[in-house]
């Protein structure tokens, strides 16, 4: 994008946030209604509800129960472009630790029936709540430029399951196709720092549930079992060879077994083992690689230690990488380093190893949609500015997103989360003479 329009698209972004002071404390407002009221993926009754009926007020035209509970807001505004800005809604089972006056005290219910706390603990309220307010404003200014947009709110995204149903409910031939996604995530570097990454900024994952089957016995009479706990703890450590000595070290990957349960008393030698593992990688075929390696050592293992049959390995959860397409990361670039100055916006020298399936929507039918997704800060910025080092090794210290204690500095989050996703709009929806 030539500097000019850059500097057109930011003057033009800097018009339409002229309204973004007096809006800000409705914005808030629905942040800390989110905030205390978070649900559990695939369980956004409530917080769905709340999104269509703001999209409504707004003045979109709206659709609730895509793909379950995805909410669509559109709002065509003459010839011309049309973007889409993706939001997710979904929080997290995690018991809220941050102190805060608005701070959640919400359960929900898991698939298998238990009771747990929810907490959002990945900022998906911020999101949420800044795609409102930018859907606002840019309603409220709509004389000054011309496309369509295309809010689409979404639920399950920690479960990597609701960009999945929102597009196979035909989000892209019930509404307008775009012809660029856009989205972004908080992160915890200091608030008013956006972060691009051109190419893939997040990784490819393949969660599995491996269950290892034994002979169960007395504790007492190991010689009578299989053991499974023994099953497990082979495998666990063979596991850790993979990255260490199957894959190039230039690739990026992570085998991580999260879960492990067997058993229930010191003298029962349970009848079966259940390991959880996730993988990541930055392309399919290096995560095949990780998959088929998982594979050969957990059925080798239990093979080996005479279990009964072949243990069953289960992909529940999966993404592919999200891979930003290089003309449209830089374009929204110049315009948040032309309206926010380039001292603020930071690039990301890596993927970050987490995964979002935001990855979907850059591509239907076979047929590639451009599509970036950025990060933003939302630590208070004197906590940051306490720590030296790196970027990096300043974010390690903070707290972190999916701990009981991520506390984003709301209101200087919001303001430019609103700001990022107007101005990265306004980067392909052209202005009309005023
Ligand atoms: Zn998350
Ligand atoms: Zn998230």
């Amino acid at each position: 994008m030539a500097t000019d329009s850059a500097q057109e698209a930011a003057g033009l972004a800097r018009t339409v946030l002229a309204g973004l002071d007096g809006l800000l404390p409705e914005v808030d407002a629905l942040y800390q209604d989110l905030h205390t009221h978070p649900e559990l993926s695939g369980a956004e009754v409530r917080t769905a509800g709340v999104i269509a009926a703001h999209y409504d007020a707004a003045g979109l035209e709206v659709t609730a129960g895509v793909g379950g509970l995805g909410v669509v807001g559109v709002l065509a505004n003459g010839p011309g472009p049309v973007v889409a800005i993706r939001a997710d809604f979904d929080a997290l089972p995690i018991a809220e630790d941050t102190g805060l006056p608005y701070a959640s005290t919400a359960t929900g219910i898991r698939p298998d029936g238990t009771t747990v706390p929810v907490m959002h603990a990945c900022g998906h309220d911020l999101h949420t709540a800044s795609l409102v307010g930018a859907a606002r404003l840019l309603v409220a200014q709509r004389d000054r430029w011309r496309g369509t947009l295309l809010l689409i709110a979404q639920p399950a995204e920690e479960t990597m399951q609701g960009a999945k149903a929102m597009l196979g409910d035909g989000l892209f031939d019930r509404f307008p196709r775009p012809d660029v996604v856009l989205a972004q995530h908080c992160a915890i570097t200091r608030t008013g720092m956006v972060h691009h990454k051109p190419g893939i900024a997040y990784s490819a994952c393949r969660n599995f549930r491996i269950t290892i089957h034994g002979r169960g016995a007395h504790g007492a009479a190991p010689h009578w079992s299989v053991d499974p706990v023994l099953l497990a703890a082979q495998t666990i450590v063979l596991l850790q060879g993979i990255v260490a000595r199957e894959v190039d070290p230039d690739e990026m990957t992570v085998l991580t077994v999260g879960s492990v349960h067997a058993g229930t008393r010191p003298n029962i030698i349970p009848p079966e083992a259940v390991l959880e593992v996730t993988l990541r990688a930055t392309s399919e075929p290096v995560i095949d690689v990780l998959q088929a390696a998982m594979e050969r050592i957990v059925n080798g293992v239990a093979a080996t230690g005479r279990s009964p049959r072949p243990p069953e390995i289960e992909l529940c959860e999966h993404t592919i990488a999200v891979d930003n397409d290089e003309a449209v990361t830089a374009r929204v670039r110049a315009v948040h380093a032309e309206l926010f100055g380039a001292a603020d916006v930071i690039d990301l020298p890596e993927a970050n190893k987490g995964s979002e399936d935001f990855a979907y929507y850059a591509s239907h039918r076979g047929r590639r949609i451009p599509a970036t997704m950025w990060f933003y800060g939302s630590t208070e910025a004197a906590l940051w500015d306490a720590e030296t080092g790196e970027l990096r090794e300043r974010m390690a210290r903070m707290p972190g997103q999916h701990t009981p204690f991520y506390a984003p500095d709301r209101l200087p989050t919001l303001r430019r989360g609103v700001e990022t996703l107007v101005a990265a709009a306004l980067a392909f929806l052209p202005g009309r003479p005023a």
